[in-house]
């Protein structure tokens, strides 16, 4: 069997799905994160990163060597890693594991060593409010998440500030108090709720509004600190009892481990579509059990995606929780045949059970939708005094 063609499908909102084909007759698909596209009619760089992977190190290869193609696409460029290289790799990787699990006729998770669970957590995200023309953000961050838990998840995270100044007032602490206690009485102590700072404090503000926010018990704090002061976590785990997370913009094991050895992070957050697909998120997770640290991957992206990071959750004995934004989303599920795959009872995601991913792609549907402009706003955030700062 061989590799011998493929398409890569942009779809909306801002997807794109990539299909291989073999000479046997086989598909199998993946889900590549899309990156380095803001707004206009560009083709997104991991388009052709995808096109120029694949025709160098994939298309005439056995696709069930998928380390080996791992290792070519990895190793073959000098200049590796990154967000483009490493979700092109990720996409085609994911294909990979599809074929090979629809050529056994099993489960990916089956030739990850088998489920270590039986179903797999899932949490569910409640706006904030803060730019929406709502009168009270707080009260109906609370109502938004008590419907969350009357629809039967039992943990939800939020973002509890807007954009920071690099040391903010207090007044800014204190709405973010209100919030995150507004939504802690909403949902009760049996119900998780995580705190996602986004990337947007710095160091300072991060100890301050994480010592701050521990009272309400967070599941985790994720990225209190953008991914370029990581060095800085460690300083900030110490400020506080809640649980750090971060990974969503961190690509590899080498990127995860100097964290891992400084004890910064509790719970690692990499994306099965941004950082190396499977085969790569599943040596992360192996990596993180080493120093006790636990998963939860990111997955704000669609249905193969979703999929994907199943299958590692599955096989992975630290597998903590997985994030999603598709399971109440009908235009996401209009992808995928066999949607009923993705209907959570009692807060959690059964494995998928059909062979590789176990996702049936209607390819109608995705032709009929491709060639989308991919493109949103990613204009600079601003501060008080018109720097730029983060959003
Ligand atoms: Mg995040």
């Amino acid at each position: 069997m061989r590799v011998t063609d493929y398409e890569l499908y942009a779809v909306p909102p801002r997807w794109q799905f990539l299909k291989l084909e073999t000479s046997d007759g086989r598909i199998g698909w993946g889900e590549v994160y899309t990156k380095w596209h803001f707004a206009g009619d560009s083709e997104p760089a991991t388009q052709s990163a995808v096109d120029q992977l694949l025709h160098q190190y994939v298309l005439g290869e056995n696709p069930a060597r998928i380390e080996y193609c791992w290792q070519a696409m990895y190793r073959s460029s000098f200049y590796r890693g990154g967000p483009v290289h490493m979700s092109a790799i990720a996409g085609i990787d994911q294909a990979l594991w599809d074929l090979k699990g629809n050529a056994a006729g099993m489960p990916v998770y089956e030739l990850l060593g088998g489920p270590a669970r039986d179903r797999v957590r899932t949490y569910a995200h409640v706006r904030a409010h803060a730019d929406d023309d709502v009168s009270d953000p707080t009260a109906a961050a609370a109502a938004e998440a008590r419907e969350r838990v009357d629809a039967g998840y039992t943990a939800v995270k939020l973002v509890p500030t807007a954009g920071l100044e690099l040391v903010d007032t207090p007044a800014v602490v204190d709405r973010a108090r209100e919030l995150v206690g507004a939504v802690r009485e909403a949902v009760g102590p049996e119900v998780d709720v995580a705190l996602d700072f986004h990337g947007r404090a710095s160091k300072a503000m991060a100890r301050r509004l994480a010592s701050a926010l521990e009272e309400f018990e967070p599941l985790f704090v994720e990225e209190p600190v953008g991914p370029e002061q990581d060095r800085e976590l460690a300083r900030v785990a110490d400020a506080t009892t809640a649980p750090i997370a971060t990974g969503e913009r961190l690509y590899s094991r080498w990127e995860f481990r100097p964290l891992l050895e400084a004890d910064a992070v509790d719970i690692v957050q990499p994306d099965v579509s941004s950082a190396g697909g499977i085969t790569e998120t599943k040596k992360i997770a192996d990596l993180a059990a080493t120093y006790d640290a636990s998963i939860a991957p990111h997955c704000p992206i669609g249905p193969l995606a979703l999929a994907a990071s199943l299958h590692v959750d599955a096989a992975a004995p630290n597998a903590l929780i997985q994030e999603q934004v598709i399971l109440d989303d009908a235009d996401a599920m209009r992808y995928v045949e066999n949607d009923a795959v993705f209907d959570p009872v009692d807060g959690c995601l059964e494995l998928p059970d059909g062979p590789g991913l176990g996702i049936e792609i209607d390819e109608d549907r995705v032709r009929e939708l491709a060639g989308t402009n991919l493109g949103f706003d990613r204009s600079p955030g601003h501060r008080a005094d018109g720097s730029v700062g983060e959003r």
